[in-house]
């Protein structure tokens, strides 16, 4: 087993921060130097290797990583291909005999980490540690030892728990120093560059380093922002999608730039306002859930939990699918959450959650290919988060929204978005209309769409569908369902 001065190889996932990493804290305690790597393994992932703007994302936090660990005194080793070869040979050429790392949920990745614990050569030992969330999903139970179907009971018993313990700063200066360089180099090492995240041609991520800063220090500098910016007006602002109020983290914790005990405790600090602080805490608090149903569920960014959902007469339309991607449905408030995805790999909550009904309830289009084209286009794209959250909308899921409560996309526009600003932003050819005609411009009058300069099906789309009738389809196709359970 582990000699005294052998390295240990921290293998870091979806944990690229250094301040409040259980495993890099434990390896750095050892006084044994740590080598650092990061594994790119698509293979592994499968259909869940991650989408383009969370590639985007990674090289960039990758990029960062390597600079705070240079920092230290270390070189971030990069590698792309089969995780479980790599690892054995870093642990060869470098005579390392331990591996530490954060753990992860999805079941790709937890059944990458059994099949590590069986197949690593003897004398090479596989620690996990526990970092990327408030609770682990095994603490976490009913009365009858079941796990939580339904959010409200599952959080009051998180929140019955101790509190999260505090977070750990990041191991100081030299950890990574004197690590012995592996001999000879793998054949599937990689420069950043050479991991080939970024967009090539189009880049349609051109801009985006204004709009985001990925990595540790951006991540801790938004939470910083959003305290002094955001939580004061957090319970009833996070609705209205043009208020910059909602911390915009996802990122960032997705990708383990930032652990949830870091910001549970920052936000904590005893003084801010209670009533935000147990709002924002409780979004946190669905992430958790997310995972908590992930691992039980693992099915569940693939299959309805409601299995009578299975059978859903879902209408497969592309050209409907289309439309919906590129924000061109006539619906404004739709198209402009599409076009600020496309746009900017991020999409504001209360938005998502009328994309996706739209998607599933007035298109009939399956939930698996918003969740699809979200996995792809969202910079926080995260299997539990957005498989759930797809099945919440859709009434399939644990704890659903349920199916008969149909967002009208008109008036979800007119209640949250009243000035029209969102709009504007993301459908600047309606921007000259009056806010009375904006989140219905079918329904203006003529001589104001031209007054305003907008032609119907030319400068912007017709309605894809009738609102009544749709929801009127959606409800039947629900009873047929309902009827044949
Ligand atoms: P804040 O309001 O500041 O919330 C703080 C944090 O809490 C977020 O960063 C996030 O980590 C977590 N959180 C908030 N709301 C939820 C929620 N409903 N479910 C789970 N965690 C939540 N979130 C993702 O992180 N990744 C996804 O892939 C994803 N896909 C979604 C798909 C659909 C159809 C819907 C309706 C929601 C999805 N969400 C997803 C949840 C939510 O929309 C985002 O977490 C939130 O908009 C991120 O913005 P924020 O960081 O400003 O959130």
């Amino acid at each position: 087993m582990a000699n005294s001065n052998d390295p240990i190889i921290y293998w870091f996932r979806q944990d690229l921060r250094l301040s409040d990493l259980p495993g890099l804290s434990a390896a750095a305690a050892t006084g044994r130097p740590v080598i650092p790597c990061y594994i790119l393994d698509p293979e592994s992932a499968g259909r869940w290797a991650p989408g383009g703007a969370s590639r985007w994302w990674l090289h960039h936090s990758l990029a960062a990583l390597q600079a705070a660990i240079a920092e230290h005194g270390g070189g971030l080793l990069l590698y792309r291909g089969d995780t479980r070869a790599i690892l054995e040979y870093l642990a060869e050429s470098t005579g390392a005999s331990s591996i530490f790392c954060s753990r992860a949920y999805e079941p790709w990745a937890a059944q990458l980490e059994r099949s590590l614990h069986d197949t690593l050569p003897e004398g090479v030992e596989l620690r996990r540690f526990a970092g990327s969330l408030l609770f682990e999903p095994e603490q976490i139970a009913n009365q009858s030892g079941q796990p939580f179907k339904v959010f409200t009971p599952f959080w009051k018993a998180c929140l019955r728990k101790e509190d999260p313990r505090s977070p750990v700063a990041a191991p100081s200066g030299g950890v990574f120093a004197d690590i012995p360089a592996p001999r000879p180099p793998a054949a599937d090492a990689r420069s950043l560059d050479g991991l080939e995240l970024l967009p090539v041609s189009p880049n349609w991520a051109a801009g985006w380093e204004s709009l985001w800063q990925p990595g540790e220090a951006g991540a801790a500098q938004r939470l910083e922002t959003f305290l002094t910016e955001g939580l004061g007006d957090y319970a009833d602002g996070r609705n209205h999608p043009a208020m910059d109020v909602t911390s915009r983290l996802s990122p960032h914790i997705h990708h383990g730039e930032i652990s949830p005990r870091q910001i549970w405790h920052r936000v904590c600090d005893g003084r801010r306002p209670q009533e935000q602080v147990n709002k924002f805490l409780s979004e946190l608090g669905w992430r958790e859930f997310s995972y908590h149903l992930l691992h039980h569920f693992p099915d569940i960014p693939e299959k309805a939990f409601k299995e009578q959902f299975a059978d859903f007469p879902w209408v497969g339309n592309r050209a409907h699918l289309k439309a919906w991607q590129r924000g061109q449905t006539g619906y404004p408030i739709v198209d402009a959450g599409m076009r600020e995805l496309w746009q900017t790999g991020y999409m504001h909550n209360r938005v998502r959650m009328v994309v996706a009904s739209f998607l599933t309830k007035h298109l009939l289009l399956p939930w698996q290919a918003g969740e699809e084209w979200f996995w792809d286009c969202l910079v926080d794209a995260d299997l539990a988060s957005n498989g759930c959250s797809w099945q919440w909308v859709a009434g399939s899921g644990a704890d659903a929204a349920p199916y008969f409560r149909i967002f009208n996309p008109t008036t979800q526009g007119e209640k949250f978005d009243k000035q029209g600003e969102y709009v504007r932003r993301w459908v600047p050819e309606l921007a000259a209309l009056p806010d009375k005609h904006l989140h219905e411009p079918a329904a203006a009058p003529e001589a104001v769409l031209r007054e305003a300069g907008v032609t119907l099906g030319q400068d912007y789309p017709h309605p894809l569908v009738d609102h009544k009738a749709a929801r009127q389809a959606a409800l039947d196709a629900y009873d047929s369902i309902k009827k044949a359970s």
